[in-house]
This record gives structure tokens, sequence and C-alpha cells, in this order.
């Protein structure tokens, strides 16, 4: 499933104090976090999705009384509580690996999207925990959401880093800084500085990060040698011979198809029946409600625009293109090989584009977070990237100028929180 983690990447982008490990009894049989993580997900029932975009939007404890009655049914069921539980035992485990026999298979996705329900319930949980005054039980939460993002970063790609870096940012971080406000007890205060101090610096950690992608790469970019239709989903070989490369755009074009549909749908999960003001301007809508932060449109210069699924949805469609849909049931894995894909990717040019790319990455390694000009050389850097005419490193590679950014705010928002 190499083509997998290149179609993710595509998209884009343990330390718990001796003494609570002690009085938690959390000292796992299995060091990998990952099989708590599963477990929990075992018990956790995901909530109705407009209960999960509520708490989704929680930023400050204080709206936690303007909750649905359907948030407020969903809390109330008590058997989530073995969830909790197993993600806080998980996140007190020294590793995390989805994918312990690597040599069996190298499909190792986490479930993303359990996991990311899973810790935004945990957090709003804990928001109202310390609102009833159990500070404790809320710092807890709180640290084991912040361990499941770190723990996510070390599990593999530059996917997993941007979920975890989101979990410890948009949740943890946000709910702790929260819970400082409202003057907890000083053990609580100081069980949360004890973790922050004992993270590492920094404590993202983008050179491990970059340089097991450029490891990813390299060997995806090997394979294609004797695959050429593994990149055949990205790049166009337009002539045989004349080597005019091209990204594909009917690729590009169902990458924009995807995002409008999921926007789509959360919209209707939100608004069901969607109201005529809403239907008869849906850009609008869409945009105004933070569904999108743009309006993709098609490469190609086709028209997006919507059909209803068979369940009634509206979904989005190309004029020109052909539909995602149906290129998902097509097998996207195996494209047609094309004689013009084989005599590149076997070219003097192709090697000389392979090597520019990895020396690409080796510069992003390279760059030094103590630098004071530490984030105008990433951001050149991802200029670069987005601006190259190396096809591949336009097409293939993500903006990994954005991790090393991610990097520097995250060590920004924990030393805000300690002092
Ligand atoms: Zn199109």
């Amino acid at each position: 499933m190499k083509i997998a983690r290149v179609l993710i990447l595509s998209f884009f982008l343990f330390h718990l104090t001796i003494a609570s490990r002690a009085a938690d009894n959390l000292g796992a049989n299995d060091p990998n976090a990952a099989v708590r993580y599963l477990m929990a997900l075992g018990w956790f029932i995901p909530p109705p999705k407009s209960v999960d975009r509520e708490f989704s939007r929680i930023s400050d404890f204080a709206e936690l009384k303007n909750q649905s009655s359907s948030a407020q049914e969903y809390l109330d069921n008590s058997a989530q509580t073995k969830a909790l539980q197993l993600l806080k035992r998980g996140g007190a485990c020294p590793n995390c690996s989805f994918n312990p026999d690597s040599s069996l298979s190298d499909d190792s996705i986490p479930p993303y999207e359990r996991l990311e329900q899973l810790a935004r319930f945990a957090n709003v949980s804990g928001g109202m925990r310390a609102r009833d005054g159990n500070f404790s039980e809320a710092v807890d939460l709180f640290i084991a959401i912040y361990q499941l993002g770190q723990h996510l970063e070390e599990d593999g790609q530059i996917y997993s880093a941007m979920v975890g870096y989101g979990l410890r940012k948009n949740l943890a971080l946000v709910s702790m800084k929260n819970l400082l406000g409202m003057n907890p007890p000083p053990e609580v205060r100081t069980k949360l500085m004890q973790f922050l101090n004992a993270l590492p610096n920094p404590v993202l950690g983008s050179k491990r990060i970059l340089e097991r992608e450029r490891v990813i790469m390299i060997n995806f970019l090997r394979e294609v040698k004797s695959r050429p239709a593994l990149l055949q989903g990205f790049i166009l070989v337009e002539a045989s011979g004349t080597q005019k490369l091209t990204r594909n755009p009917e690729k590009m074009c169902q990458e924009n198809q995807i995002t409008l549909t999921r926007a789509l749908l959360a919209l209707q999960q939100d608004f069901d029946p969607l109201p005529a003001t809403v239907t008869a301007n849906l850009k609008t809508a869409l945009l105004a409600g933070h569904y999108l932060d743009k309006f993709p449109v098609c490469p190609g210069g086709g028209r997006l625009g919507t059909t209803h699924r068979a369940d009634g949805k509206l979904i989005c469609v190309c004029s020109k293109h052909a539909s995602w849909m149906k290129s998902d049931s097509q097998n996207p894995d195996v494209p047609e090989d094309s004689k013009g894909m084989r005599e590149f990717v076997n070219s003097p040019e192709y090697d000389r584009l392979v090597a520019e790319l990895v020396s690409l990455y080796s510069e992003g390694i390279a760059l030094d977070q103590s630098d004071p000009d530490y984030l105008r050389k990433a951001a050149e850097l991802g200029t670069r990237v987005e601006t190259s005419d190396n096809v591949l490193i336009k097409t293939i590679i993500p903006n990994f100028a954005k991790i090393l950014e991610c990097q520097k705010k995250l060590d920004e928002l924990i030393n805000d929180l300690k002092n």
C-alpha cells in the first residue's frame, strides 16, 4: 500500500511523572500505546456527527453550558468511562505503533477519524469535570489527549504528525490553559507543570519526521522504476521522448471534488433538511459556515457542480472529468502503464529530478530551530516546493515547511502555559 501513503501525503500535511504512574498504577504490561487506544475505540460509542461537530467547536469551558440536548444526552451515557480510562492508559505507555509487524504489511494507517472523535469527547468530558470542580480527573484527561497527539506523531508519517499536532494545539493545550485559568488546587497545577517541563525540546520532532519521510520517498521513487504506473495518477507524460511532464489534471480535479463533497456532507449533517436559502447559494453557505477555507475549482476548466447521491445527499461532480466515486471503484492502485512513463522513470532526467527532491528534504532536515532566521528560512523552503519546476517536487511532496512552522508554534504555546 505504498501508493496509499503517497496519496495521503498528497492531501495536504512520555513523560508521565513517576508519582502519577504509581498512584494510578498505569504501568502497562504491553508498552505499545496503540493496543490501549484500539481497545478504547472498542468501548467508545462515536457521537452523532452533529454532536461531534459541536464538541469540535468548544474552545472555552464557559461554552459547555450551551450544549444541545443531544450532546447532553450523549455525555450522560456513563458507559464511555471505560474508553476514557483506556485512553489514559494508552497515554501513559512509553511507545506507540499501530503497525508493529511492519514486515508483514506496510499498511500502517491508524484509525485517525475515530481517534480524533475520542479525543474531542475526552476533551469535553474533561471540561465538564473541571467545571464540577474535579480538576484532578480533568488534568489527567488533557494530559492523555496530549500524549495521544505525541504518540501519533511518533507512529509514522507526516499526516500522522499533523493529526497529532492538531490534537495537542487545538484540544489539549487549549484546555490546559482554560484549566489553569480556573485556579485549580496547587497539586493539580504542579502535576501539569511537571508534565509540561518534562516534554522534549523541541516538542515536535520535525527532523525525525522529515528523515522518515525522506526514506519513504526514496523507496517509493525507487519502486516506481519497476512499476511506472504508480506515478501515473500524479503525473502525465504528454509525449514520449519530449519528456513533457504535467500534473494529472483529472487527479487534481478529483481531489477537489472530494474536498467539496466532504464539506457538503458536513453541511447537510448540520442542516437536515437543507433550508432553501442555503441550497440557493451553497458556495456562500460553505464559506460563511467555515466548512471550506476557499472554494475549490477544476484545474482543467470544468465546472464543479452538485448531484444527488442514492441516499438523497448532495455530492460534488465535475462537468469535464470523471467523478471521484467512479475512480474509487476502479481500483486506483493499478492505473495502466504507458510507454512514455516507462521511458521517463528509466531516464537520467528522472534520476536528476529524484536527486533534487531528496536534497530538498535534506535542507529541511538541516534547518535549526534555534536559528533566529528559522521561520523565514522554513517559509522560503515552502515557496521553493510550491514554485519548483521539478514536477516530482511540485506534485508528490507535501509542503513540509508547514511542519517546521508547527514545531515552533507548539513550543510557543507550551512556553506560554509555563509562564
Ligand atoms: Zn474537473
